[in-house]
């Protein structure tokens, strides 16, 4: 058939300016994350000058508009980015994912100009921020937080905990969830915007983790929290809207990460059994392994494709919220089953830490955890398919 030029490019076609971006952060993770990963992992400790570096680079603020100091690029960027670096450690790749697709992308879109002016500079230069909604007694029932809200003179003060806060231990900004009413259900959800020095707010415990080590998890006390009137991000009582809507962005950067992760472990399989050797030649030559990646590296190129639709879509401006549960869900059961095939095909070597692919594979499980387990995906998307 002939190719006409109005055809759509293929999904996985990167632009000159994708492919420049994407190739930066690639080189970028794997000259200068790869070494940091096992210490950071064995310590559960983000390296304070590979963040620093991630500023640098511009990675921290990859949709923030120039005007306010970020890059100014689109979502898919940021999906590139966040796969790119989750193919060699999905801890930095969840840093910079929440950084960029839930606290820049909430305050995008929901902040006052006031609230833009303080905040977007600090975040592209300098500040970690961290998304705070879920709480020991409300997850995936996230709206049935506690967290109170009490309007006072010139603000609120707010009272309660949240727990599981991704970079909590690193971030200088918070965007915290809690209810002014809570007889009035999810309409009394409200969005905040709380600096880490404001009184009455600390971070409590980190948690020790199965994988993920180095992506700092914690809880966050608010003891009567005074916080400005100002700093309320959207109207009071829409916070559920906030949470819903970057929550639904979030999840296609989990799908980037899984991705990420899935490449990284699918590469490392792919090498270690062209040199393994038994019965006298590499394991890749025998067709068992063969089918078994190929079988794994087609699972990937679906996960891929959804990833990048949603993201697309996305950026297009059209109806992502299916896409985007449909490509967490399956891009993290394919992380979980590339990173599992690629400890079995390193046998032994496959279980022990000198080598990457036990890492991953403990890395994989959390994709179908945080921003929706994979249950509330499927209920989402067989609310839409079912028009329910
Ligand atoms: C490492 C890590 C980082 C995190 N980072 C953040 C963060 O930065 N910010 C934040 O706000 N939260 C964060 N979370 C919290 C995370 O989003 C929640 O753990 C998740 O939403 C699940 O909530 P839960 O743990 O309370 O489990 P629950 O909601 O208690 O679920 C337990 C099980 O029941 C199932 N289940 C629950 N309800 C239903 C239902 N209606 N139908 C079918 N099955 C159901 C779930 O699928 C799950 O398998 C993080 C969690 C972890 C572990």
């Amino acid at each position: 058939m002939e190719k006409t030029n109005d055809s759509p490019p293929p999904l996985t076609r990167l632009s000159e300016d994708e492919t420049l971006f994407r190739n930066s952060v690639l080189e970028f993770a794997r000259r200068e994350v790869q070494p940091l990963v096992r210490q950071m992992d064995d310590q559960a400790e983000m390296s304070r000058t590979l963040l620093d570096r991630l500023f640098e680079l511009g990675i921290m603020g990859i949709e923030i508009p120039e005007i306010h100091g970020g890059a100014g690029a689109r979502f898919f960027h940021s999906v590139l980015a966040v796969e790119a670096l989750s193919s060699v450690d999905p801890s930095v790749g969840v840093l910079v994912d929440v950084q960029n697709t839930l606290v820049a992308s909430a305050l995008m879109r929901w902040g006052t100009d006031d609230l833009k002016k303080r905040y977007l500079p600090q975040l592209a230069a300098r500040s970690v921020g961290a998304y705070a909604l879920s709480e020991a007694g409300s997850g995936s029932d996230a709206f049935a937080l506690t967290t109170r809200a009490f309007e006072t003179d010139g603000g609120f003060r707010l009272t309660g905990r949240k727990l599981w806060i991704t970079n909590a231990n690193e971030a200088d900004l918070f965007i915290v969830f809690a209810t002014v009413d809570p007889d009035a259900g999810y309409k009394g959800i409200t969005a905040f915007v709380v600096e880490r020095g404001f009184n009455g707010f600390s971070v409590g415990r980190k948690e020790d983790k199965l994988g993920i080590r180095a992506s700092s998890t914690c809880e966050l006390l608010l003891e009567d929290c005074l916080v400005p009137r100002a700093n309320v991000l959207g109207d009071v009582g829409r916070g559920y809207k906030v949470a819903i809507e970057t929550l639904n962005e979030g999840r296609i950067g989990i799908g980037a990460q899984m991705i990420g992760l899935a490449r990284g472990a699918l590469d490392h399989a792919i090498a270690y059994t062209k040199e393994r050797k038994q019965f006298g030649k590499a394991i890749a030559d025998f067709q068992g392994v063969q089918f078994q990646l190929a079988h794994a590296a087609t699972e990937l190129e679906a996960a891929r494709l959804l990833v990048y639709n949603a993201a697309r879509l996305r950026d297009s401006g059209e109806p992502f919220l299916t896409s985007a549960a449909m490509c967490k869900l399956f891009a993290a059961d394919a992380a979980e089953h590339i990173s599992s095939l690629a400890v079995q095909l390193f046998g032994g070597y496959g279980y022990v830490k000198d080598y990457p692919v036990e890492k991953l594979y403990r890395d994989a499980k959390i994709g179908q955890i945080y921003e929706g387990t994979s249950n509330l995906q499927l209920q989402t998307i067989a609310k839409q398919i079912l028009g329910a």
